[in-house]
């Protein structure tokens, strides 16, 4: 059984969440989380905030370098630009994904997308699952594994499940590409039932 340690670096939060937050405008930060295991170290969703990124890895006494593999679990610029403090990692992106944006690519991020390598794969790593959560993006993936020790399972959602009042609420962001598929995504991710879950734009919340 392949189990992995994760460690939250970055809690994302929404820059306004209608349940919690209506009447601020806070900067938008996806959750980034480090998983290690099986001589593996792999982040997911990078971000774009640099400082905090790189101040929360030397809290946690990793290297940049010291990362195998950057996963970006969709297209959204706040979820993958930091990727270009990884030059060594092996950038991964789900291949629908990038299909789907190859007519779109900002100018600013043409040098990334050309590094990105895309994923068929079902999984990222032995035992890191790659669970399609289309609607956000219509290639939106998010990432499932078991916890080291515990052997909970954790649900990576990032922008399938924004934040824990969206969950309880079925509610999905204005921008979906497809609202109503987002919407049937989370009644998925609700029947998968995971232990816990790490929104991509709030603390994790047990699923
Ligand atoms: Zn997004």
């Amino acid at each position: 059984m392949h189990e992995y340690d994760y460690n939250l670096l970055i809690t994302g939060q929404l820059s306004t969440n209608k349940f919690r937050y209506p009447d601020e405008k806070r900067d938008i930060i996806c959750s980034t989380t480090l998983l290690s295991g099986h001589g593996l170290q792999v982040l997911i969703d990078p971000g774009w905030r640099e400082t905090l990124l790189m101040d929360a890895l030397k809290e946690a006494a990793v290297e940049p370098d010291d990362i195998h593999i950057v996963y970006v679990t969709h297209l959204h610029p706040d979820h993958y630009r930091n990727i270009r403090r990884f030059p060594n990692a092996r950038w991964l992106v789900p291949e629908q994904e990038l299909t789907n944006w190859k007519e779109r690519v900002p100018a600013v991020d043409e040098d990334i997308f050309e590094q990105f390598v895309p994923i068929e794969a079902a999984e990222i790593a032995p035992g890191l699952q790659i669970v399609q959560t289309p609607g956000h993006t219509l290639g939106h993936t998010s990432v499932l594994f078991r916890q080291a020790g515990s052997g909970q399972r954790v649900l990576i959602a990032a922008d399938a499940v924004l934040a824990r009042e969206y969950y309880a609420h079925g509610e999905v962001h204005p921008i979906s590409e497809n609202q109503e598929l987002a919407k049937q995504t989370i009644e998925e991710v609700k029947r998968l039932a995971p232990d816990l879950i790490i929104p991509g734009h709030d603390e994790p919340f047990a699923g």
